[in-house]
């Protein structure tokens, strides 16, 4: 099994992590990056189209509960969160 180094510190990466123990960058290659960044993407669209019904529903009748759509968008925001810690390359 090769040994994996963190491209940011070149810390040497157990095999199972995700992300670098010393500097925390996300480790190349373990993760479905495409998918990861579409997914994050998806996210991203759906959390800003939920945010936008949340508050249509507060003016508009013919939109689903305020309640309802909130939570959608909180549930999309912490989706969205960690989909976004998952490709820590960005930061
Ligand atoms: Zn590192």
């Amino acid at each position: 099994m090769a040994i994996t180094r963190c491209h940011d510190c070149n810390a040497t990466l157990k095999a199972d992590e995700l992300r670098c123990y010393t500097c925390g960058t996300a480790v190349e290659g373990r993760q479905k990056s495409k998918f990861g960044a579409g997914f994050a993407t998806l996210v991203t669209i759906l959390f800003f189209a939920s945010g936008l019904l949340t508050v249509a529903s507060l003016f508009v009748e013919a939109t689903p509960s305020f309640t309802k759509c909130l939570m959608v968008t909180v549930v999309l925001l912490v989706v969205r969160t960690s989909a976004g810690e998952m490709d820590g390359s960005k930061t």
